[in-house]
């Protein structure tokens, strides 16, 4: 029931699997090969959890349980509308008009700090400039203005500098969000 982002094992449903993403990430030197899943869990009968999941080489970096549902099928469904894009599925039995933006928009920046590495903890406590910049780089991502697979190479870029140069959250946020200008505008 996982679905991963970015995996070099793994392709995405209905054939529809992010090309390019394999060249990217874990070729640079000193950085461990990345990727994250959403993923959904049954943990009742009637809990369906949709998650987020990161890993490097393996080792989890970071897990954010992201919405609940009484159904699996809006789960799922909620899942491919992250992270295809809003109103990529509905439920056949509770689509009422799909999915709040909102709620899209609120677990893509969820998904995008767990791809970076930050846990909940990690996210509430960064200075509000790097959380306005990554509810930003959400905004572009629910708009279409940028892809999961930019967001990656962005992400390796600024991982890159951090762990060159032992940067601070707030300044790999600040690396990051000058990479994913430069590939917007
Ligand atoms: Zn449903």
């Amino acid at each position: 029931m996982t679905k991963s982002i970015i995996s070099l094992e793994e392709s995405m449903s209905k054939g529809r699997e992010i090309k390019g993403l394999r060249l990217h990430g874990h070729f640079l030197e000193g950085i461990g090969y990345r990727r994250c899943e959403v993923g959904v869990r049954k943990d009742a009968p009637d809990k369906w959890v949709v998650y987020t999941s990161s890993f490097i080489d393996g080792k989890e970096l970071a897990s954010w349980d992201i919405v609940e549902f009484p159904c699996g099928t809006c789960a799922v469904a909620f899942r491919e509308c992250v992270v295809f894009g809003d109103g990529d599925a509905e439920c056949y039995t509770h689509a009422q008009g799909g999915f709040s933006d909102g709620d899209t928009y609120a677990a893509r920046v969820a998904v995008l700090c767990c791809f970076f590495g930050l846990s909940e903890a990690d996210f509430a406590s960064l200075p509000l400039v790097s959380k306005s910049r990554l509810f930003k780089v959400a905004h572009l991502l629910s708009t279409g203005q940028l892809t999961w697979e930019k967001v990656a190479r962005a992400i390796e870029a600024a991982e890159q500098l951090r762990s060159q140069l032992s940067l601070s959250w707030k300044e790999t946020i600040d690396e990051f969000y000058r990479e994913v200008k430069q590939i917007v505008v």
